[in-house]
């Protein structure tokens, strides 16, 4: 980054200190992760230059010879990965992804039915503060009470009442795979659409560590930048039939330009998310959760749905009397980066709600493994217990860098290295 280093140094020298950042920690918000050298590389190109609206040899701008092979190559590569007989690469990120599926495929007014943000739904599945709530009509289904997971005779019973035109399948906080052949029998049961919102999980799914949306979905939206493990963007794949609705919806309904250089990621990221070795990182994903679960379990931390098959962990932590906005910054002072989250039914404020969402995305594609998973499980167990012994927590953050330093961070070379 030497050209950087003249022209700015100030971002130059922010950039170089998050670069350190994300090497002497460990991250566990689930929805990260660390992209490799290639996908950076792509980010980074001379394809920022170039404006291309439209699509493959039909854009609305000359000098396409090279973006529209590109652009024809990621689509390719998106429908042979995910099964899908459509794609759409261009979306910005997942929030607009989900926005242009809603208005390729529903009239103002109509009724969308999600899973609900304090029980793991994202804010773009109808929550009443996202356009998506407002928009639209919104009714959310929640997890049990008892168990914290989905109940799908509930969810059917909803559906039946409420008779959406779109049912929202996907999360941001559960910890549980999602049956979408479920989902698609009560989608066709009561007439409606389902949107299978594979952002979180699709790294698992192109693994095989979790089922696949399909054929159950008629629309599938994704971010690339989550356990896919490409740069920040999105993806639509849906059926023949919703093709031009969705290209027409996305460019001109609701953006400009697409960001080619983003498109070269998501090519590379998804050549590189159809090799073996990726098939192995999405199962190892999985192993580590499971092994950080059992370790925290163990150790007497209550798990939201007693457990996780997937990536991530909610944690409450009512039962160790430690508010999950203070566990949360006291993990980050020991070098350990996880956010603080509401648990279904939780008491306490969003703002300051009763849990922690750890997840494995991360470390995983550092080549840790379940031993320093439970590691990572008893250091948090001690910060937890020691919350307001500053020394204490500096101690162990000592212990988290130097685990930390076994496990280069792919795409990252530090100064000096
Ligand atoms: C992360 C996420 C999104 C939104 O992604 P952004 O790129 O942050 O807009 C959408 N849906 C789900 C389920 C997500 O987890």
């Amino acid at each position: 980054m030497q050209a950087l280093k003249e022209t700015d140094p100030e971002i130059y020298e922010l950039i170089r200190q998050e670069e350190r950042y994300q090497v002497e920690s460990v991250r566990l918000i689930p929805s990260e992760n660390y992209v490799s050298r290639a996908v950076l590389e792509a980010s980074g190109s001379v394809l920022t230059n170039k404006y291309s609206e439209g699509y493959p040899t039909r854009r609305y701008y000359e000098g396409q010879r090279y973006v529209d092979q590109l652009e024809t190559m990621v689509i390719e590569r998106a429908k042979t990965l995910f099964g899908a007989e459509h794609a759409n690469v261009q979306p910005y990120s997942g929030s607009p992804a989900n926005l242009a599926v809603y208005c390729a495929l529903l009239k103002p007014g109509d009724k969308i039915m999600g899973m609900a943000l304090p029980h793991g739904g994202h804010l773009s599945h109808g929550w009443n503060i996202s356009v998506t709530g407002q928009f639209w009509k919104s009714v959310q289904y929640t997890v049990d009470r008892e168990t914290r997971r989905l109940d799908y005779d509930a969810v059917r019973e909803m559906a039946l009442r409420e008779r959406p035109q779109m049912i929202v399948a996907g999360a941001t906080a559960y910890p549980r795979q999602i049956d979408f052949r479920i989902f698609g029998e009560i989608a066709k049961e009561v007439g409606a659409l389902l949107l299978a919102d594979i952002a979180h999980i699709a790294g698992l799914v192109v693994a095989g560590a979790h089922p696949s949306p399909f054929p159950y979905a008629d629309v599938v939206t994704t971010t690339v930048h989550k356990t896919l493990r490409g740069p920040r963007g999105a993806m639509i794949l849906c059926r023949k039939e919703f093709a031009d609705r969705i290209d027409r919806s996305v460019f001109p309904g609701l953006q400009g330009g697409p960001h080619n250089h983003t498109t070269a990621a998501i090519g590379v990221a998804l050549k590189e998310a159809s090799t073996p070795a990726f098939k192995h990182y999405g199962h190892q994903i999985v192993r580590n959760a499971r092994a950080m679960a059992e370790e925290l379990m163990d150790r007497g931390f209550d798990l939201v749905s007693g457990g996780t098959d997937n990536h991530l962990i909610l944690v409450d932590l009512t039962n160790k009397n430690v508010p999950g906005k203070k566990a949360a910054r006291a993990l980050e002072k020991a070098a350990i980066i996880c956010n603080y989250n509401t648990v279904p039914y939780d008491p306490r404020k969003p703002f300051n709600p009763s849990g922690i969402r750890l997840g494995t995305p991360a470390v995983t594609s550092r080549g840790m493994g379940e031993e320093q998973m439970r590691q990572v499980a008893g250091w948090i167990d001690q910060v937890i217990r020691q919350v307001n012994d500053d020394a204490a927590i500096a101690r162990i953050g000592e212990e988290v860098r130097s685990m930390c330093r076994g496990f280069p961070a792919p795409g990252i070379v530090l100064d000096g290295d």
